[in-house]
């Protein structure tokens, strides 16, 4: 039997980068996939790619959105927040729009599209898991991430303030925290080999992420074979938070 036949599963920022790629292997390994995210074409894209898959389009900067859109899927058992923005910008030049534009996509939205998820678990009476998609560099400072790098600090311990209190409820919530991977958001900011350099130098392993090893986390703390685990921040960043 497949890893995920008869679970359906959320997927956040699945129109391209790791969540695209997470929604196609959950797919491919039986799972029923929603696929939210923002650029409608992104969406019909996936959907030729892995027939199957359903999709919401919405920003989910958007709180009555967001409601409005989540509130119509039912019967799901798993939930990945991976949709995220990566707004970088010198501490000194931070602007009040980055900073609220950040923390609505990257914090509030995983915060809300979880509670609607764990109420509806909840009221069903059944299990679930959780996987939120944070960052290295919610443990790290880095230059010009002040405001990406507080998201992900905050969305750690969101992760762990939701394990604690859903796990009374069976529902475990977990986060993974990768280095950097070469999608679009991780071109733009590291394709620079003046800044990849000395990177890759911090890493022990020399050599970023694979989107293969983030999906291979996830898909990991979504499954059965972490039943025990929960709360858990697991770097896939080839050693450089442990040095
Ligand atoms: P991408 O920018 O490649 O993809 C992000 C996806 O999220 C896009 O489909 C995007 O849609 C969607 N999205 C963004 N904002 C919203 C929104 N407001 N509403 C709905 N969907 C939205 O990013 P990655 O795949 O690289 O990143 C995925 C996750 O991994 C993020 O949480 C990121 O912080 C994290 N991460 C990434 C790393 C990297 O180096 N790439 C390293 C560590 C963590 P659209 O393009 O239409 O806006």
């Amino acid at each position: 039997m497949e890893r995920f036949s008869g679970r359906r599963a959320v997927v956040t920022g699945a129109g391209k980068g790791i969540g695209r790629a997470v929604a196609v292997r959950l797919s491919q390994a039986g799972a029923q996939v929603v696929a939210v995210s923002r650029t409608q074409t992104d969406l019909e894209s996936l959907q030729e790619e892995c027939q199957g898959i359903q999709t919401l389009c919405v920003d989910l900067a958007d709180w009555e959105a967001t409601e409005a859109a989540l509130s119509t899927v039912e019967d799901i058992d798993l939930l990945v927040n991976n949709a995220a923005v990566a707004v970088l910008q010198p501490f000194l030049q931070v602007t009040k729009e980055a900073f609220d534009r950040s923390f609505n996509v990257n914090l509030r939205a995983v915060l809300q599209v979880s509670q609607i998820f764990a109420q509806k678990l909840i009221a069903r009476g059944a299990p679930g898991a959780i996987v939120n998609v944070s960052s290295q560099v919610s443990q790290r400072a880095m230059l010009n991430h002040t405001v990406y790098s507080a998201t992900k600090s905050a969305l750690d311990m969101l992760t762990k303030s939701m394990a604690l209190e859903l796990g009374p409820h069976k529902i475990r919530v977990n986060c993974v925290n990768p280095t950097v991977v070469m999608t679009n958001m991780g071109r733009l900011n590291w394709s620079d080999p003046q800044k990849s350099g000395p990177m890759l130098s911090r890493i022990p392993l020399g050599k970023f992420a694979e989107l293969d090893d983030v999906v291979n986390g996830i898909l990991f703390l979504l499954s059965d074979q972490s039943s025990m685990t929960t709360g858990a921040t697991l770097p896939i960043d080839g050693g450089f938070l442990s040095s």
